[in-house]
């Protein structure tokens, strides 16, 4: 069905003072919140919008908030979906999905239309294993290429994507008047994980002695969302102990609980290790 192949918001409520750290990925998409309030004033001189914004880097660090947070500060229609969505699909469906999608939004626009994992659809083409879903594969890239050369932004509709696999996209994708920006985002430092402890245990009930720069210092490598999971896997846990808010050894049982699950996970990807 249909809406669960892309999901629209009109509202997206996020804004970004949702997203902690990443101060110079606001500062640059900020610049993309400008265009979407005003998109003739950027155009009036001759000038053209950018099309296509590429949020690259490893999973979990706020790229899609950020997506969002930039449609928030804009107060434009969010339009996403998910390139993994599209990886076994019927002939046709994938590439009719893109070109319904891109209609919506030119109808709505200004707005701001997200493809999370763009590299399941933008991987490299040609070098294919003998596949009928890597047909269809290309088939819904090559929709996407035509859709971008086929509007113009100055209707305020900006594309954004994210991506932790930057290298195998096809290079086709990342041509002027297509994804020609990129911002990184990393892992949070010790000073972006203490922001982002503070975003996630602003709706919690705290107890006096909680000192979130040690809970930084504690969890080295974590993400964003590995930081709101532990915000919440904390709250879990004091209450399970009967508590009525959550204290430091709370947080640093589950700071080894949510380290478990991370290499789980890590298992998961590579068996051999
Ligand atoms: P993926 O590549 O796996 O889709 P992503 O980079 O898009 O990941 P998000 O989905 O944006 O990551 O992040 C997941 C959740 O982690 C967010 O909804 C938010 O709760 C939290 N989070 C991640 N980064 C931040 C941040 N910088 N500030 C606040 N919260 C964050």
């Amino acid at each position: 069905n249909k809406a669960s192949l892309y999901d629209q918001q009109k509202d997206t409520k996020v804004t970004f003072e949702d997203v902690a750290g990443l101060q110079e990925a606001k500062a640059e998409v900020e610049e993309v919140v400008e265009f979407l309030k005003n998109p003739q004033k950027f155009t009036k001189l001759g000038g053209v919008l950018p099309k296509g914004v590429l949020l690259v880097g490893p999973p979990g660090t706020g790229k899609t908030l950020l997506a969002k947070a930039t449609a928030g500060e804009a107060s434009v229609p969010f339009f996403s979906l998910s390139g993994s969505d599209f990886v076994e699909m019927f002939v046709g469906v994938g590439a009719a999905r893109v070109r319904d999608l891109f209609k919506q939004a030119k109808e709505q626009a200004p707005c701001i239309v997200f493809i999370d994992e763009i590299d399941s659809i933008g991987r490299t083409r040609g070098r294919g294993m003998a596949m009928s879903s890597n047909d269809e594969r290309e088939n819904t890239l090559n929709q996407l290429l035509s859709e971008m050369d086929g509007f113009n932004s100055d209707k305020g509709v900006i594309l954004m994507a994210a991506t932790n696999r930057p290298d195998i996209l096809d290079s086709a994708l990342l041509r002027p008047g297509r994804f020609d920006r990129q911002i990184m985002i990393d892992k949070p430092d010790l000073n972006g994980r203490v922001e982002i402890l503070k975003v996630h245990t602003k709706k919690l009930k705290l107890g006096q002695n909680i000192d979130l720069r040690v809970l930084a210092s504690q969890t080295p490598g974590f993400a964003g969302a590995d930081l709101a999971n532990l915000c919440n896997e904390a709250a879990l846990l004091a209450a399970r102990r009967e508590k009525d808010s959550i204290e430091m050894v709370d947080f640093q049982d589950s700071i080894e609980k949510v380290i478990a699950g991370l290499e789980r996970k890590n298992k998961l990807i590579s068996p051999d290790e």
